[in-house]
Formats: C-alpha cells, structure tokens, sequence
C-alpha cells in the first residue's frame, strides 16, 4: 500500500514513511493510494475472529510486509491489546432491548477509546525505531482537548527512545484529564497547559511546528493526533468488530471532534463493513453538523465554545480534510484549492456533488448541553446505565436522526469514554443522590491526590518551540551523563 497527500505534494509513500511523517510537506493528510475491499467470504472468515487477529487481518491490507512482518505485527496487536480490561477489548452491549447498542471503546489504560490507536501507535513507533538500528529517537508532539495527551502518554511513557510533549489548553480538560496527564512521573513525559488557549490554538502550534522542517528534524519529530495515518488504521477495525456482532448491518453514530473515529468508520464501509448509516453527533460546536446542513464549511468567529463534552470542543475537525480529498473524487486540486480558501478566509463552500457526496455518506445533528443532560439522565433511568457526556451526544443525535435510517437496522453509538472522567456533567445530570449510588473507577479518582508536574506556558509557538529545545538539550545531557 502507498500513501498520497491530500493536497497532492507526495505520493507513493509507504506506510512506515506515512506513520513517520505524521503530516505531509505540503501540510496534507496522508490517505491510502485506493482503498482496499473485502470479499464476501474474507468477512465470513473474519467474523469469527478475536480482537486482536482481527486487528491483525485489517492492518495487514495497509501495511507492505517488506516494511513490518507479519509476525512483528501480530506480536505488536497482541501486546497493545493486552493492556485493555475487557476480554472482548471493545465489547458490544445491548441498551435495554432497544434498537442502540453501545460499543464500549474505553476499556484501554486511559479509559477513553483513543487508546484503542495510540496502544499501537506507541508499540509502533518504538518497532520502527529499533528496526531502524535503535540510534533513532523520536519527539512525539500532540495536541489534545482531553483524551488524546493522556492516551499517548501512556502509550510511550517510559520508552527511552521517545520524548513526548503534549499541548493542552489550560482549564479546559476535566479535572481527571488533566490529572491523567500531569502526575505522570516518566520523565520522557512532559506536559503542557496553554495558558488561555483552546484546543484550537494546540492544534495549530502543533501543525505549524511541523512545518517548520529545521525544527522538525533537529528533534525528529512524531505526530500522535490522528493527523497520524496509523490512528485511523488502528480504529476501522471496531467498527467490523462490532458489526460481526450483530444480526444486520447497523447504523455507527458516533461522537465527533476532530473526525478522525468517524473518518474510520467510513474507510471501513468503503472495504465493506456490513452498515446502513453513519451519523455524525457534535455538541454546540457544529461546524461539521453545519457543513453537512448547508455545504459551506465556516470556522465559528468566537472559537470553540467550553461545552460539556470537551474532548468534543474543537472548531477545525483536521481529518475532514481527508474526507473532503475522498468526496472530491480523490481530486488533490479540488482539496488544496478548499483547504487554502479555508485557511485564508475561514470557510469554503464545496461544489455542489461533493456536497451531495458527503450527504450519501453520512448525517449530521448537533446536541446541546440540555440534551446531554437530559440523556445521561434518561438512560440511566431507563437502563441503568451512565452514559459520559460524549456518549451522551452520540446517543442522542441517533435519536434524533433515527427516522432517516432503515427502521429495521440496529444502531450503534460509540462509547468513547468511561464516564468516571467526567464526574461533574455526570453528578448534574442524574442529581446528587443518584450520583452518590454510582461506583467511583478508583484508578482514577487516585490521580488527583498526586503532585502535579506540568509546565504552564504562554499560547504561542515560540514557546513552545524554546521550550521544548530546552527541554531535549537537558534531556541529551542527562542521558550523557548516566552513560558516562
Ligand atoms: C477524542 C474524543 C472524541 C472525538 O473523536 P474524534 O476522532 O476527534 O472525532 C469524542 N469523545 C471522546 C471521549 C474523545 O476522547
């Protein structure tokens, strides 16, 4: 399999290169040359297959055994895997005898479905490093809105060969979101809060810093945002986990912020994942719900609103890009052209067959904060079951949009997070008492006894910058020095 930018500046990139190099020159995304589909009897025999060999056949189609083995790879899913606390590593629950389904995705280390991708991601990043010759290191930067930082610190902590920066705004994450990020002790780990920044502004310092190609390959860096190819590679095979358990094809609804999970439901539909729908659920910040209604896509002027949902609170959904390049008919002049007008005026209108294109695909529905609540509270009264805020959003926007589906088919809404990472909108939402009978997850509630190590810097890319050459000259020293 090769890999091409969306904006047309590389191609025939392979898929250690892709992985590599995170964002393409041209600050593209890096998408599969065509993408692979899967016969009949390929599903049929992968029906009966455990999470992890699963995992093993999906990736296999987009990686090139010459790169990676297949044993290297199989020993890599089972060890990422290993680390989830469900057997079933993403299981499929039945939401009282309902037509929902929930996929719960949060059994990894962080509680929160991206570990489902930065599991493998780490495991990855280190098996390339030492099939390199194991001189290499690696500066892994990240931008996260809550969920992502914790999830690749845990998947490199503690690796010699990788440093890890990770960008977050500043009382914007939970309480335990940061916790999870800021008491890590590996001093490979360093995370930073923005001062007065949102996700947004991360985001941006991380893509700007990688197109700063001095900067970027004094310190050899890697991406960890699902800019990084890997992370939608990882995350298409749940969605044919979850449709193997069912009877017909369901519809996905799934909690959206910088559509990279939902991205990788439609590459898995595009190889032939049994589906008859896929529903994009945003909170208040609806830039996609938007797009979808009316085919201008148009960054809010105000930024991101602080919503319930925070790892949701994003107004730039990167990964639409790479939808946008496949709406386009794979048109590399189409999507560049879109993507300069977006950055220069903060909107693009898509010509009319892409947005009809990407209307065939999938719906859209925004959910507000009394939604959230007032879901979290239903469910939970109706099946005793309590739903996080994200979840919330996805089960709700299936709600509202379940008539626009075939009536027989089963939804799925992703779980994309415990809901012990978010207390405070779980407490609101059933009422003090009933939130008192709800069991507290203890791994987490630990975190906040402990000290907390993150630096706090300006919102600025020079600071960034300074502080992490700083950071890695002290670091090299130190590493010296215990040689010595
Ligand atoms: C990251 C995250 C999302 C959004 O996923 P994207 O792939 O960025 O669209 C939703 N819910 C939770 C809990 C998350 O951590």
């Amino acid at each position: 399999m090769r890999y091409r930018s969306t904006r047309g500046g590389v191609r025939g990139v392979s898929f250690v290169e892709a992985v590599m190099m995170g964002l393409g020159p041209d600050r593209g995304l890096l998408v599969p040359e065509s993408i692979p589909t899967v016969s009949a009897s390929t599903l049929a025999r992968w029906k009966g297959l455990a999470f992890d060999e699963l995992a093993f056949e999906v990736i296999s189609l987009y990686v090139d055994r010459e790169e990676i083995s297949a044993e290297e790879l199989r020993e890599l899913v089972r060890g990422a895997y290993a680390t989830f606390r469900s057997k079933d590593v993403t299981p499929v629950v039945e939401l009282d005898r309902s037509r929902v389904h929930l996929l719960e995705l949060f059994h990894g280390p962080t509680f929160a479905f991206k570990d489902v991708a930065l599991q493998f991601l780490g495991r990855l990043f280190e098996l390339i490093l030492k099939k390199k010759g194991g001189e290499d290191h690696l500066t892994i930067l990240g931008a996260t809105s809550g969920d992502t930082g914790s999830s690749a610190i845990e998947g490199v902590r503690g690796r010699d060969s990788v440093e890890c920066f990770i960008l977050y705004p500043q009382n914007r994450t939970s309480k335990i979101q940061e916790a999870q990020m800021a008491t890590v002790e590996d001093p490979n780990v360093h995370a930073i809060a923005l001062a007065g920044a949102e996700f947004d502004d991360c985001q941006k310092i991380v893509k700007a810093l990688f197109a700063d190609a001095q900067f970027r390959d004094r310190n050899a860096l890697g991406a960890v945002n699902s800019i990084n190819w890997a992370r939608i590679v990882a995350q298409i095979v749940y969605y044919f986990y979850a449709a193997f358990r069912l009877e017909a094809p369901p519809a996905f609804s799934v909690p959206t912020g910088n559509f990279g999970d939902v991205l990788a439901g439609w590459y898995a539909t595009r190889m032939g994942c049994p589906c008859s729908g896929l529903l994009v659920a945003t909170n208040a910040n609806d830039i996609l719900a938007r797009f979808f209604a009316s085919g201008t896509y148009e960054r809010p002027a105000a930024g991101a609103v602080p919503t319930l949902a925070p790892s949701m609170d994003i107004c730039v959904s990167s990964n639409f890009e790479r939808f946008v390049f496949h709406c386009s008919g794979d048109d590399a002049d189409v999507c560049a052209r879109l993507m300069a007008d977006f950055e220069n005026a903060g909107s693009f209108i898509a010509p009319e067959p892409l947005h009809v294109r990407a209307r065939a695909y999938m719906r859209a529905a925004s959910v507000d904060r009394d939604g959230i609540l007032r879901t979290i509270r239903d469910v939970h009264e109706s099946a005793g079951y309590v739903l996080d805020p994200h979840t919330a959003c996805g089960v709700k926007a299936a709600l509202d949009l379940k008539d626009d589906l075939p009536s027989d088919a089963p939804i799925v809404c992703l779980a994309c997070a415990h809901h012990a990472k978010f207390p405070d909108a779980v407490r609101q939402a059933v009422g003090d008492d009933h939130f008192a009978k709800i069991p507290p997850e203890p791994k987490l509630q630990t975190l906040l006894d402990l000290p907390f190590r993150n630096t706090v810097l300006a919102n600025s890319a020079t600071a960034v910058k300074d502080f992490i050459d700083a950071t890695m000259a002290r670091r090299r020293a130190n590493k010296k020095l215990n040689k010595i």
